[in-house]
């Protein structure tokens, strides 16, 4: 997979790109990163790439130009697959990151200032937020991205597809894990994970996760007791 991102600010997403799983997945080729700095396609000498809003109103708001240059610049962006980062757009979920492992190349713009000309959003295929809150800039929703699509890239984690047990893959949330020592100040762990009894650790933490689920979130837990009564 081919991940590009265009940023005012590479420094922000060099670092992250360069530790723990997205650096092993890099390693191993099972992804390539290209950041684009769309300053360098401003139109004017001051290498400006934001002015004040028509209409009037606070901040300043991200041209069109220099976004729409970048991409033209880019090998190949017309088939890509391309994303604007927005509070605005639809909210993050692990189906989407799911769904992203189905491009081949994916480019992820990264929004600052107050906003930006929504002319830009017809150079898209999608908006996403990554929740109901305002960040300064597009750069750490475009890292959870990242990081969320390529960690179940296949070989990029060390266990094999040991993110399908994770949180949200089977609409659950993922069942209560315990290590060394078996007691600690009086909490034990539960006797069951100690039996060695495989079938019975399988239907134990089923329960759990389906119980966790719908404490925490009824929301997932009636979708899935929907969805399972309905196969
Ligand atoms: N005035 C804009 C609005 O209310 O929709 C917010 C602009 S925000 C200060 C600047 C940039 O940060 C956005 O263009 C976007 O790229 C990014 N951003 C902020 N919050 C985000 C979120 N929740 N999800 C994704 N991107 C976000």
């Amino acid at each position: 997979m081919k991940i590009t991102i265009l940023s005012l600010f590479p420094e922000m997403i060099t670092p992250i790109l360069s530790a723990s799983i997205l650096k092993r997945a890099v390693e191993n080729n099972s992804v390539e990163f290209n950041i684009v700095n769309f300053r360098d396609f401003s139109q004017n000498k001051h290498q400006t790439v934001d002015d004040t809003p028509y209409g009037g109103g606070a901040g300043m708001v991200l041209a069109v130009e220099p976004i729409f240059y970048a991409l033209e610049s880019i090998e190949g962006y017309k088939d890509a697959h391309k994303i604007l980062l927005s509070p605005q757009g639809k909210t993050y979920q692990q189906e989407k990151a799911k769904s992203l492992l189905n491009h081949e190349h994916i480019i992820l713009i990264c929004g600052h200032y107050e906003g930006f000309d929504d002319r830009i959003r017809s150079l898209v295929d999608e908006e996403i937020s990554i929740g109901d809150y305002v960040m300064t800039g597009g750069e750490i929703a475009a890292m959870a991205i990242v990081d969320s699509v390529v960690r179940m890239l296949p070989e990029v984690l060390g266990d094999e597809e040991s993110y399908i047990n994770d949180s949200f893959y089977d609409g659950l949330l993922d069942y209560p894990q315990y290590t060394k020592p078996r007691e600690f100040k009086g909490m034990k762990v539960p006797d069951v994970l100690l039996s060695g009894h495989h079938k019975n650790i399988e239907e134990w933490r089923l329960k759990e996760k389906i119980e966790r689920t719908k404490i925490r979130r009824p929301d997932l837990y009636d979708k899935y007791i929907k969805d399972n009564n309905n196969q």
